[in-house]
């Protein structure tokens, strides 16, 4: 393929050598010129290479592509209008990581790019280390060595230049993370432009949204022109802007701005090494402790105990006033309304079901408040970097830790957005087996189970077992990816960057809305989702009713009882021979073989079934099924308190049934989202069915080495 005419655009900050390298390039075959309608100068040459007509036009130098300035302004119009076939990033290398801030930009709009690493003599005579080959497989992008004032590496340049020209044809933005709240908030911006033009240009939704949340003057006065979009962008950036203000007491430019240094960071502390003593900022003195190699892991585990310690210690109390409420409401129901179904409904199906759920809504708070803290202040972060070394081993990439402690790898999160966060891996493989083991790390709605549980059967050891459970899912997740890319998804892993973004004190503001907002996500969740689903499994729970003859025997043995606990013993008795008879009662049996082996009985599969909708359900559930029959509104007790006192509950069969819960097909929700992420069914079904055999085995394992261990 020869003949083919080339526009290379030079582009670079003020000072790095890009005239040198248009000099060095060209030589005396210049044009000097205007950009049209501006004052700002262009110059651009014609050369041949290899039979390719190469048009080289220099941009001016900037420092940014926000259309900040001038120059920034036609440097970027320069690229969206014109499109050259590729751009040469010319960066210092002796200022690597404030001249890869551009580089960085050119790879978020997606412009083929070579870097030129020049001045790399006054690099190396600053006595930095610079790894051309490794920036290069970090970045995803050319990087040639050079020295343009004295030509050093300049033909190599252009041929690295003409054949990336002519392998890449299309624009490939690179999609970075810039945390939790400008992602949800691209997320949310990108959505409006799903079936809308952007007729105005050749760019992804993803660059504009970002672009709109930098307060990018000229990309909102060209949404603002586009009819498709006009009326309802403004408003929505608007109100993200504010909330992202609000959160992380910065504006969202800042943020942005932290998470692309961040990212070279990363890249730096790879690709560089310094050999002689370099001024150490503070964030990196606190690294230096933070993500040490033997110190790190150990303050994790130490900051991971000690949050579990505090959520428990501090949301006693309160879980205590709410299950008192709730007691207190089945009561008041219980007098007021007269009996028949719609008492069991509303006792039974609304108030012991989603009570069950919303009785955990401080411990959910408190986990809320502490992932708020780590997350804020950018100790997160350090985690995905600490992980990442470990990760790799398992498969993984970096950026899959950040996906697995969205989905609850802190405990309390949610596999759906952990899911999504999966987007930013860039290798396909690495990015599928994150998606498909993400669901087993311990989410909000596994919470309650586990709190329920552990309240019942390990009440003198709460942190230590939700600590063994975090370590468990964490374990069996990474075993999990193990074996995925060990056989359906095989294949190498590509080199990746971690992002440590600077440290910064939270504000009480910034973590008080954060808490709310998941808290209150988690409180809507049981008000609409889980109400219904109780709903419906009360029902199935309810009907068909016992055949006359056989509730009539019922009555007879009632009525026949002499003392008022004897009453009451046959009174719960019938309540569960009517859940035996009910739908959900005979799917719970017919079950009941298949469960055994692990210890469940026919309630807890009831149970379970209807945990495959959704996580909290099996508590809901088992709050109704064991709250069916019970009828003295004095001796309403805890959920809790009724499994402990519970024939044929122990610690042991708690055990493998919150090992089971944790394991278990994901949520509908979740598979839904997994659905959409893979663009078909065949993962999200591989996923139910992979976990569910799993959770099988696992929890078979457990019940039946603590039976041989003699622990039953
Ligand atoms: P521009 O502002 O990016 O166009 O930079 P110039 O091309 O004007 O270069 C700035 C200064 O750096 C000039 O004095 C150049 O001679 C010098 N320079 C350019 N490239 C190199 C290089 O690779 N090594 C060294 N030592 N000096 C360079």
């Amino acid at each position: 393929m020869s003949g083919e005419k080339i526009t290379i655009a030079l582009a670079g900050n003020p000072n790095s050598g890009k005239t040198s390298m248009f000099n060095a390039i060209t030589g005396a075959r210049q044009h000097v010129g205007n950009y049209p309608g501006v004052t700002v100068e262009k110059k651009w040459g014609h050369i041949s290479l290899n039979g390719h007509d190469l048009e080289i036009v220099d941009l001016p130098g900037t420092y940014s592509l926000t259309a900040y300035s001038m120059e920034e302004l036609v440097a970027r119009d320069y690229l969206i209008k014109q499109k050259p076939d590729v751009v040469i990033d010319v960066v210092d290398a002796a200022n690597l990581e404030r001249n890869l801030y551009l580089a960085v930009q050119f790879m978020e709009l997606g412009v083929p790019l070579v870097i030129a690493l020049n001045m790399m003599d006054v690099a190396e005579g600053r006595g930095l280390k610079i790894d051309p080959d490794k920036l290069s497989r970090l970045m995803g992008v050319p990087v040639v060595p050079t020295v343009a004032r004295k030509g050093k590496g300049v033909k190599q340049l252009l041929g690295e230049a003409v054949e990336t020209a002519l392998r890449q044809k299309q624009w490939r933005p690179l999609e970075l993370s810039y945390g939790p709240d400008v992602d949800q908030a691209l997320l949310e911006l990108t959505g409006k432009f799903n079936g809308n033009s952007l007729a105005w240009s050749p760019l992804g939704a993803r660059w504009v949204s970002l672009k709109l949340l930098e307060n990018d003057a000229e990309v909102q006065k060209q949404v603002s022109q586009d009819p498709g979009l006009a009326g309802h962008m403004e408003p929505l950036r608007q109100k993200l802007r504010d909330h992202l203000r609000l959160t992380m007491d910065d504006d969202p430019e800042g943020v942005i701005a932290d998470y692309r240094y961040g990212f070279i960071g990363g890249i730096y502390r790879q690709a560089v090494q310094e050999t002689r003593a370099q001024r150490l900022e503070l964030s990196d003195k606190i690294d230096k402790v933070l993500t040490n190699r033997l110190v790190g892991p150990l303050i994790l585990l130490a900051v991971l105990y000690g949050i579990y310690q505090f959520v428990f210690w501090a949301s006693e109390i309160p879980v205590g006033w709410l299950e008192g409420l709730f007691g207190w409401l089945g009561g008041v129901a219980e007098a007021a309304i007269p009996e028949g179904f719609v008492k069991s409904l509303v006792i039974s199906g609304i108030i012991d079901g989603v009570g069950g759920v919303l009785g955990f809504v401080p411990l959910i708070m408190f986990m809320f408040f502490t992932i708020a803290i780590l997350e804020d202040t950018g100790y997160l972060a350090r985690v995905a970097y600490l992980l990442d070394r470990v990760l790799r081993n398992f498969g993984l990439h970096g950026n899959s830790v950040m996906a697995m402690i969205v989905s609850g790898g802190i405990s309390g999160g949610c596999a759906v957005p952990g899911v999504m966060a999966a987007r930013t891996l860039r290798d396909p493989k690495a990015r599928l087996a994150t998606i498909l083991t993400v669901p087993m790390m311990n989410c909000g709605a596994k919470l309650p189970v586990y709190a329920l549980l552990i309240g019942a059967f390990f009440a003198a050891r709460e942190a230590q077992m939700l600590f063994a459970l975090t370590l468990v899912s964490w374990g069996l997740a990474l075993i999990a990816a193990r074996i995925l890319r060990w056989t359906v998804l095989k294949g190498e892993t590509s080199p990746f960057v971690m992002e440590l973004p600077p440290y910064r004190l939270p504000t009480l503001r910034g973590l008080l809305i954060h808490t709310w907002e998941r808290t209150w996500q988690y409180i809507k969740k049981a008000g609409t989702v889980i109400l219904g689903i109780s709903i419906l499994m009360w029902a199935l729970m309810s009907f068909p009713a016992l055949p006359e003859d056989q509730a009539a025997a019922w009555d007879a043995k009632v009525q026949a009882a002499t003392t008022k606990e004897l009453r009451q013993e046959v009174e719960y008795h019938k309540g569960q021979a009517e859940l035996a008879h009910s739908v959900a009662g005979r799917m719970g049996r017919a079950l009941h073989y298949v469960t055994a082996p692990l210890g469940f009985d026919w309630r807890t599969n009831v149970a379970l079934v209807g945990g495959f909708a959704a996580k909290e359900v099996v508590v809901s559930t088992l709050g109704t099924a064991y709250s069916m029959g019970e009828v003295d509104p004095e001796d309403t007790v805890g959920l809790s308190e009724r499994l402990a006192k519970e024939p044929g509950w122990n610690p042991l069969k708690a055990f493998a049934l919150m090992l089971f819960v944790m394991i278990y097909a994901p949520c509908f929700v979740t598979v839904a989202v997994i659905r959409n992420e893979t663009g078909g069914w065949k993962w999200p079904l591989f996923a139910v069915a992979y976990t569910t055999v799993s959770a099988y085995v696992i929890s078979f394992l457990v019940y039946q080495g603590g039976l041989l261990l003699g622990l039953g």
